[in-house]
């Protein structure tokens, strides 16, 4: 037994944290305010892409290695098996770095000609395409549940309540009060309501858009892509949902409690992403939408670390930042040694100043026009 732990919050963080911990033994007891992968959490979308490339960065190289070994342990169904495709428009850019690390840590992945690959492709601005044929897509709300459900399967207590802090102990709005050896605030976009002073997370609105196409457009068949110089990706019609198109560029400052009305700007951006990387489908009609939020560090790493007070018994895991789905598992596994003390935290993840850096996402690095173009 290793003591007991609350973990707040049961997206994807939370939820494999809770997972995690219960299946080493510690006494578990996971709080959520709504349900796991509800419709405002960002775990709660359809479709999170699954990928290994992080240019040069080995750290989240291997992490998201080791996440898609997890994700195939917990339930292989949770994953489709796709491929992504990497758009380069350099010879020396994001995709070569990936290149060379994906091959150095023996992680399948081989250039390929992006035309081959889809129904209907312009391609005069690509220059090269980087297969990672293992990756893909997980099915992020099913897959957040089913984190929740086998943490319960271990033995943890799932309740469900609105909690707040109250020195290091938890208060739930039913009036309940949780204390525990650890306690984990994994809140994602809620976090900085809830610890202004100590987060700077930023909350921006990104929306998601699906377009109506036939039936030589469903995934499988058809891979996920990223244009990463130009801030873009989308996923083939994953279960007839549609064809999937996100800009990452980062939207405007977002209330997470709010209405949730997609911007015109950025559908402006979707269909014209669409219509110029894929011609067949430039008049597809929008069938979809779906209004979501990043919550930002300023160097998109994740924050994993503890409270400046409480002695190390309270401790933050958020700051996503666009990219921390596939990671959950892996970073769960990370964090429970960080929490049991059997390793020291990564400072890196920690609560200090950050230099500001979008190239963990797939923002890019605007050669290829993506700044400037949302709000
Ligand atoms: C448009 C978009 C596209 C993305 N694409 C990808 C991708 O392709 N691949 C990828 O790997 N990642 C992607 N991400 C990032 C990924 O979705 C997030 O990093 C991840 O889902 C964050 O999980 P989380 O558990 O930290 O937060 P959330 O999923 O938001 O969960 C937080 C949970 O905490 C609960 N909570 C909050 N406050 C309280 C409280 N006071 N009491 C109790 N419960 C509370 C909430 O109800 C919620 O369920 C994307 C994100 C967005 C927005």
């Amino acid at each position: 037994m290793n003591g007991s732990i609350v973990v707040v919050g049961a997206g994807v963080f939370g939820a494999a944290l809770a997972r995690q911990c219960a299946r080493a033994g510690w006494g578990v007891t996971l709080v959520e305010a709504v349900a796991p992968g509800h419709v405002r959490a960002a775990s709660g979308d359809e479709s999170r892409i699954f990928r290994c490339g992080h240019g040069e960065d080995e750290w989240h190289t291997r992490s998201a290695r080791r996440a898609w070994e997890l994700w195939h342990e917990i339930d292989p169904a949770l994953v489709v098996p796709c491929g992504v495709l990497w758009l380069a428009h350099r010879d020396d850019g994001w995709e070569a770095a990936s290149e060379r690390t994906l091959s150095a840590l023996g992680i399948p992945c081989s250039r390929i000609d992006p035309a081959a690959c889809f129904p209907s492709f312009a391609g005069d601005d690509v220059r090269w395409g980087l297969w990672e044929p293992e990756a893909g897509v997980l099915h992020a709300r099913e897959a957040t549940k089913v984190l929740a459900a086998q943490a319960v399967d271990a033995g943890a207590s799932l309740v469900t309540a609105r909690a707040r802090p109250d020195g290091a102990a938890v208060l739930l709005d039913d009036g309940g009060r949780l204390e525990a050896d650890r306690v984990v605030w994994a809140c994602g976009a809620w976090l900085p309501a809830l610890f202004g002073g100590v987060t700077d997370l930023r909350i921006t609105q990104q929306d998601v858009f699906y377009f109506g196409a036939g039936a030589a457009w469903r995934t499988p068949s058809v891979p996920t892509w990223v244009d990463y110089d130009a801030a873009a990706y989308g996923v083939g019609d994953v279960d007839g949902r549609g064809v999937k198109v996100c800009s990452d560029v980062e939207g405007p400052p977002f209330d997470v409690d709010g209405e949730r009305v997609p911007l015109a700007a950025h559908e402006r951006r979707a269909r014209e992403l669409l219509g110029r990387r894929f011609p067949a489908l430039a008049s597809a009609p929008l069938v979809g939408t779906r209004v979501c939020q990043y919550e930002l560090t300023a160097d998109t790493r994740f924050l994993v670390a503890p409270h400046p007070e409480h002695d190390g018994r309270v401790w933050l895991m958020g700051g996503g930042s666009g990219h921390g789905f596939k990671h959950g598992p892996a970073l769960a596994e990370q964090a429970e040694r960080w929490l049991t003390g059997a390793e020291s935290p990564d400072p890196r993840f920690g609560l200090g100043p950050r230099v500001a850096d979008r190239a963990l996402r797939t923002a890019g690095s605007g050669v290829a026009g993506s700044a400037g173009i949302d709000p």
